[in-house]
């Protein structure tokens, strides 16, 4: 499966939900096929599943997309015991495993050598761990997380391909203070709050 395919068919799924995608080219092709000010990319890699939950936690009535890689859920697998316990069932955990660290040279991971994320998920706590082997599979897994309640991890074996798109246009700073006024704006919340002065106080 190509990642640009499957990225199409969540977007085509996604409405409003927010989106936390980590570091990498895949970033770059989920925000040419979902523009939006609620898109959240992670910048370190490995922490993109903690912040989705993180948000999921913090919004249960809104729907959480964690794009994960497999190099980026390895350094950060500890994850997913915490994501189990918590159990939050408007987070939608999907790992695109192309068995590389593509974005430092494509060096293999731990999956090219046997290590399964799915089944790394299940035996964490989460029990609606699936792989999507085929693209209609994939939809399917999607469209089902989508309108569900429950916790939902999905791995899909992707081929080690980029699809040539422009760079991500705003760089990590304004990417956090427009994702927070998006949030603050469709949950009709504050988030940010500003202290005084001490003149004004
Ligand atoms: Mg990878």
């Amino acid at each position: 499966m190509k990642r640009f395919d499957c990225l199409k068919l969540i977007a085509a799924e996604a409405k409003d939900a927010l989106v936390v995608s980590s570091a990498g080219a895949m970033t770059l092709e989920w925000n040419v096929l979902r523009p939006s000010d609620g898109n959240f990319r992670v910048r370190t890699l490995g922490l993109c599943s903690s912040i989705a939950l993180g948000m999921a936690l913090g919004l249960p009535q809104r729907k959480i997309i964690a794009l994960d890689g497999d190099g980026s859920l390895l350094m950060n697998l500890c994850s997913l015991p915490t994501i189990a316990r918590m159990q939050p069932g408007n987070l939608l955990h999907i790992v695109f495993d192309n068995e590389v660290y593509e974005a430092s040279g494509s060096k293999k991971t731990a999956t090219a050598c046997g290590t399964d994320l799915v089944g790394v998920a299940r035996a964490a706590g989460i029990k609606k761990a699936m792989w999507a082997n085929t693209i209609d599979g994939f939809a399917q897994a999607v469209s089902s997380a989508m309108t569900a309640d429950d916790l939902c991890f999905v791995g899909a074996k992707v081929t080690a391909e980029r699809t040539d798109v422009p760079p991500y246009p705003i760089d990590e700073v304004e990417n956090k203070y427009r994702f927070i006024r998006y949030v603050e704006k469709t949950e009709q919340i504050a988030i940010i709050k500003t202290n005084l002065p001490a003149s004004y106080a």
